[in-house]
């Protein structure tokens, strides 16, 4: 047959041009066949024979045409046409060879013929298989759509997908080698809606891409943190504004450390948005794959759940997971799932402490604290379900149920005592009711249904919370316009200072429990509240002193001029039963000393 000669084993002995173009024939990827007019082959390349094999059972690859006779007929006459001008006689036929299952070849193949009519009357023909170069096409869009779905388009992150792919792989490392130092860092902007509400959904975007770049530029950094030589670091993005650093083939674990506060570093540094100079604090969650349980969804499960405490600690740090932060978690989501019936079954109350007056000794009035009768757990204090009852949504539910009681409350006592013997009934606000856009309809509306006169409720708002922003402050401003008085909850517990109260549109001051239980030991606190009286009453202010338990702290606070005392020594908080009767006994003793 007449196949090409085998080539010399270096191709350069006696390298003439033919031998050179026989070289060339011999490697070609592709199926090349010369042949006379009639199809008869004068030479046939490896490549070729093997494409035209299954189409010719004995063997026999001698005749092109004959070969081809079962698939196209019309080949035959062809070389007997004129020629065209440049010699083609076909462009790229399609052949297609059927599935036989017998010689080993299980799905249908389709090549494509070429052929050349050349000068000296012979035809060349070239053959490639183009099921497989479909095939490759195939694999490098599956290659294509593979990178896009494994990449973050916003930012050109790796996705979610890289992230689970690659703790799965540092798992099954780690346990044939226990110690694989794999770190997992979940990252969260702590007001990244903020800036999205603010600034539009745009300047978000430019927000989460600077992010994923700093975040970038620290991890590429740390390749000179004690890193194994295996390991790589990686950072990606799962959705929104959450984003994982992956630190991979760490020698020692106290590095994680080192990153985590360099990525806290970089990231709270303010963002350029347009102009715009944005602060943006960042949360991070930690986990050491090494004291890891359970897959990898589970491992960024568990990252989260550190982020979410870093956050409820009030963000701008990071916390490393410990197992309690998931029974934590989950005490929070059965409390969560309880507090929506305890709202809709009544298993709410309000207590009341009373305020005593410091010039005149009576009771001014009561601070409203929340409570929750829980059938199972006893009484549960407002500490451990007012973040649950704001992270849920359920505070204004909450809020709006504990107003309306003090205010028909006080409507109450007011009409047994008489008119003006209680000249006031606090209520505690949240940080997320102070969000609410409704609170002032809210409000507005406790007011009008109990009838009470909006001069006698206060609301008592945190230092923090007052001090917060912008929006903070108008919702405050919208409060009084309302005509009811604002105290300071836990002064002196907060950031602001004396030097800012002036700033805040609020009547009263009320001097956290931590001074007043130092009052009579420490002379520092002494003139701390010394200090805040005399700020408070310039500024045309009433002061407040929380949690009074003793005469000697009683008598220290009058003396320091405080306006008004509450704390254990005057009365607890007590369920309305008692506080009536507690009113009614005061009340009858106030008048015996009168007549008496
Ligand atoms: P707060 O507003 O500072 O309330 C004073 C807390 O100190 C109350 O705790 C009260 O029982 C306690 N207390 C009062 N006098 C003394 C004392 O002499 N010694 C000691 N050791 N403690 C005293 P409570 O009722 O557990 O409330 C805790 C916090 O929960 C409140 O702090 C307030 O921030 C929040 N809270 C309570 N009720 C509500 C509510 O209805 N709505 C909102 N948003 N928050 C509430
Ligand atoms: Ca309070
Ligand atoms: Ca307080």
């Amino acid at each position: 047959m007449p196949n090409l000669p085998a080539p010399t084993a270096d191709g350069t002995e006696g390298a003439s041009a033919h031998e050179a173009l026989i070289q060339f024939l011999y490697k070609a990827p592709i199926g090349l066949l010369q042949t006379r007019e009639d199809g008869e082959v004068l030479l046939v390349n490896p490549m070729a024979a093997q494409l035209l094999m299954p189409l010719a059972p004995g063997g026999d690859l001698s005749n092109l045409f004959d070969v081809l006779q079962a698939l196209a007929p019309e080949l035959r006459a062809l070389p007997l046409a004129p020629a065209p001008g440049d010699g083609v006689l076909c462009d790229g036929l399609q052949l297609a060879l059927p599935a036989t299952g017998t010689s080993g070849q299980a799905s249908p193949r389709t090549l494509s013929l070429h052929l050349l009519k050349m000068g000296d009357g012979t035809l060349m023909a070239s053959l490639s298989d183009v099921t497989l170069a479909v095939q490759q096409e195939h694999q490098r869009l599956a290659t294509q759509i593979r990178d896009v779905s494994r990449t973050d388009a916003l930012t050109t992150l790796p996705n979610r997908a890289v992230v689970l792919e690659r703790i799965d792989r540092a798992l099954v490392g780690a346990a044939a080698e226990p110690g694989g130092h794999l770190a997992v860092l979940f990252i969260n902007a702590d007001r990244f809606n903020w800036v999205n509400v603010t600034h539009g959904h745009a300047a978000g975007d430019q927000l989460l891409r600077q992010l994923a770049s700093r975040l970038n530029g620290v991890v590429r950094a740390s390749d000179s943190v004690g890193r194994a030589d295996d390991g790589g670091h990686t950072a990606a993005r799962l959705s929104g504004d959450e984003f994982v650093v992956l630190l991979d083939g760490l020698r020692r674990t106290a590095d994680v450390h080192r990153v985590a506060q360099r990525l806290l570093d970089a990231l709270s540094q303010p963002y350029d948005l347009d102009g715009h100079q944005v602060h943006v604090g960042i949360s991070m969650g930690v986990v050491l794959l090494a004291q890891a349980t359970g897959d990898a969804d589970s491992v960024l499960e568990d990252a989260g759940l550190a982020m979410r405490e870093a956050k409820r600690a009030g963000g701008g740090r990071y916390e490393v997971f410990e197992p309690r932060m998931k029974e934590s978690a989950a005490r929070r989501g059965s409390l969560e799932a309880e507090l929506r019936t305890a709202i809709a079954e009544r298993q709410l109350f309000v207590v009341y402490q009373p305020i005593i007056n410091q010039h005149s000794g009576h009771c001014d009035g009561f601070e409203a604290l929340v409570r929750w009768r829980h059938p199972v757990r006893g009484v549960v204090p407002p500490m451990e379900f007012i973040p649950i009852a704001e992270e849920s949504g359920l505070i204004r539910e909450l809020g709006t149920f504990v107003l309306n009681e003090a205010c028909q409350q006080h409507m109450a006592w007011q009409a047994g005592a008489g008119r003006g013997a209680l000249v006031v009934m606090s209520v505690n606000l949240s940080r997320a009711q102070l969000a609410d856009p409704l609170l002032v309809q809210q409000v507005s509306h406790a007011l009008q249904a109990s009838g009470m006169p909006a001069a006698q409720l206060q609301l008592e708002v945190t230092e923090s919370l007052a001090a917060q922003d912008e929006q903070a402050q108008a919702r405050l401003h919208e409060l009084k316009a309302l005509g009811l008085m604002l105290a300071l909850d836990d002064f002196g517990t907060g950031y602001s200072s004396l030097a800012c109260l002036h700033l805040l549109p609020v009547d009263v001051v009320k001097v956290d429990r931590s001074f007043v239980s130092q009052v009579e030991q420490s002379a520092h606190h002494k003139v701390l509240i010394e200090a805040t009286v005399r700020v408070a009453q310039s500024l045309g202010m009433r002061t407040v002193a929380e949690g009074i338990e003793t005469p000697g702290q009683s008598a220290m606070l009058a003396q320091l001029q405080c306006d008004k005392g509450q704390g254990y020594f005057y009365g607890r908080p007590m369920t309305v039963d008692d506080a009536t009767a507690w009113l009614v006994q005061r009340m009858a003793a106030a008048a015996n000393t009168t007549e008496g």
